[in-house]
């Protein structure tokens, strides 16, 4: 095992130099972890922990080919991509190859947020106009100009103000949303959900100002796993598009081929956008993203004459690494293996939620994974306390790693790396069908226990039932158990 410097509580005292710059997972009991391979992390004790968070280990933590292509090109040259490169040259050729046409042009930045800030430059640029039209709940960096398309963060007590250029059309959430699949059974929920994007367009067009772009992730992550409904983003980008504004497509936790039928999430919907976005997975863990866009764009970029320069956006290093990210997805059939996966995981899932009335909702495409909880089925109520307390006992208990996330953080995510097996699968529902019992379980018990103290003897019969209901699944609970430790 790695030689490490300091334990866990050892390791609580320097956080005094960065606490207020990091936000940790497991805040009350932080995870210390020194290692990392394949869809595993180890922690200072070697304490093995599966990983089903880490979409930006893509390939896998500490990928062999990704490891030694990083480490051979650090050990030959690192520079400014102001000289040409084979692997700058590859990068950009391999990237735009997996992208549709019109889109043929590369920006080269180092994350996500210089990525979706580089973006809001070029179509503003390019249409002339500052107005951005962001979803609900959307999260899209911590540079300025991306944090004004940020609701996620702006909306949180201490947020900066929202800028009058910045309009927010709500999430396109079928289930928890403000059009549901409940309300409108029998409506098209894309349009439903388009209908505010054109109601903004419109607006923008009467006062003469018109749009400079929309910026969506394909498949909105923060906002708790949202699939938009089926014409949405061809409705929302005719709309943005007739009001002379550009379509952004935010990539950036969703690429890769994650979505599993596709390489890009965007294409589920098939739709082209104007600017895509790419980062997190495409490093595996080095700091590297890109824009890419058309020519058009980028040579109206180009002409303003400001040039772009961006001292570690495609060196030598970070395009070795993400050609090697790109050429392993393709030779490990990791695409594949998410698509698969993907259908196993979500099929499995919806078992639980015919066993556990918890689960309000399933959803997901791929290895982009969803489970709601609810505190009732039928009114839909977002559960936050049992999502937290899932989170805490995969970890503590199974030593699992998720998170939740959404609106109202009732949301368990998955989103592992892509090498994840249908053992990891397995290992994960097990875990997370002994949470969903003992949750169940607590939550009876607490019944029986209310029921007790507020009738009389004339309904000791009902509390019997209910006791014996309760003796039942413990046995089942417990069997469960032992299953669980011989695994
Ligand atoms: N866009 C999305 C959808 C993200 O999830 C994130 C990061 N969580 C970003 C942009 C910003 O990326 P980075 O942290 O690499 O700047």
């Amino acid at each position: 095992m790695q030689q490490c410097n300091f334990v866990v509580k050892d390791v609580l005292k320097p956080l005094t130099f960065f606490r207020q710059a990091c936000q940790l997972f497991y805040r009350s009991d932080p995870l210390k972890i020194v290692r990392g391979q394949g869809q595993y992390m180890f922690d200072e004790e070697g304490t093995r922990y599966l990983d089903c968070i880490n979409n930006v280990a893509h390939v896998g933590h500490c990928h062999p080919e990704v490891v030694r292509a990083g480490a051979l090109q650090m050990a030959t040259i690192s520079t400014n991509n102001r000289f040409l490169h084979d692997e700058l040259v590859q990068c950009a050729q391999t990237l735009t190859s997996k992208m549709p046409e019109p889109l043929s042009v590369c920006f080269f930045v180092n994350s996500g947020s210089e990525a979706n800030d580089l973006a809001l430059r070029l179509a503003r640029n390019f249409t002339k106009r500052q107005d951005v039209i962001t979803l609900d709940h959307a999260y899209h960096g911590h540079l300025q100009a991306v944090m004004e398309v940020s609701p996620y963060k702006f909306n949180q007590p201490g947020g900066e103000k929202k800028p009058d250029y910045v309009h927010v059309a709500p999430c396109p959430d079928i289930y928890g949303g403000q059009f549901t699949d409940k309300m409108y059974p029998n409506a098209d929920l894309g349009a439903l959900y388009a209908q505010p994007i054109e109601e903004i367009c419109q607006r923008q067009l009467a006062k003469g100002q018109g749009v400079a772009a929309f910026i969506a992730e394909s498949l909105q992550s923060c906002g708790g796993q949202i699939l938009p409904p089926a014409g949405y983003f061809r409705a929302v980008y005719d709309a943005v598009r007739s009001s002379g504004g550009l379509c952004i497509a935010d990539e950036v936790q969703v690429g890769f081929g994650r979505v599993g039928s596709h390489y890009w999430a965007f294409e589920t919907q098939n739709v082209v956008p104007d600017i895509v976005c790419v980062a997190k997975p495409m490093g595996n863990g080095h700091p590297v993203g890109a824009v890419v866009t058309t020519q058009e764009i980028a040579q109206a970029f180009h002409a303003t004459g400001v040039a772009y320069f961006n001292t570690y956006g495609g060196n030598p290093v970070s395009c070795a690494i993400a050609n090697a990210v790109m050429r392993v997805i393709d030779q490990e059939g990791l695409q594949q293996n998410a698509l698969q996966l993907g259908d196993y995981l979500l099929r499995e899932c919806g078992h639980l939620k015919q066993e556990f009335e918890c689960i309000g909702d399933v959803r997901g495409v791929g290895l982009f994974v969803g489970i709601e909880l609810v505190e009732e089925r039928e009114g839909r109520t977002p559960d936050t306390k049992a999502a937290r307390w899932v989170v805490n006992r995969m970890k503590q208990l199974h030593q699992v790693l998720v998170s939740s996330d959404g609106p109202n953080d009732n949301v368990i995510k998955l989103k592992p790396p892509m090498c994840f097996s249908r053992e990891n699968a397995d290992e994960f529902l097990l875990a997370f069908r002994e949470c969903l019992a003992t949750l169940t379980q607590d939550k009876l018990a607490k019944e029986v226990a209310t029921v007790a103290a507020t009738t009389n003897s004339t309904t000791h019969g009902v509390i019997a039932s209910t006791a014996e209901t309760l003796a039942n699944k413990t046995k089942l609970f417990e069997r469960q158990d032992r299953l669980i430790k011989s695994v």
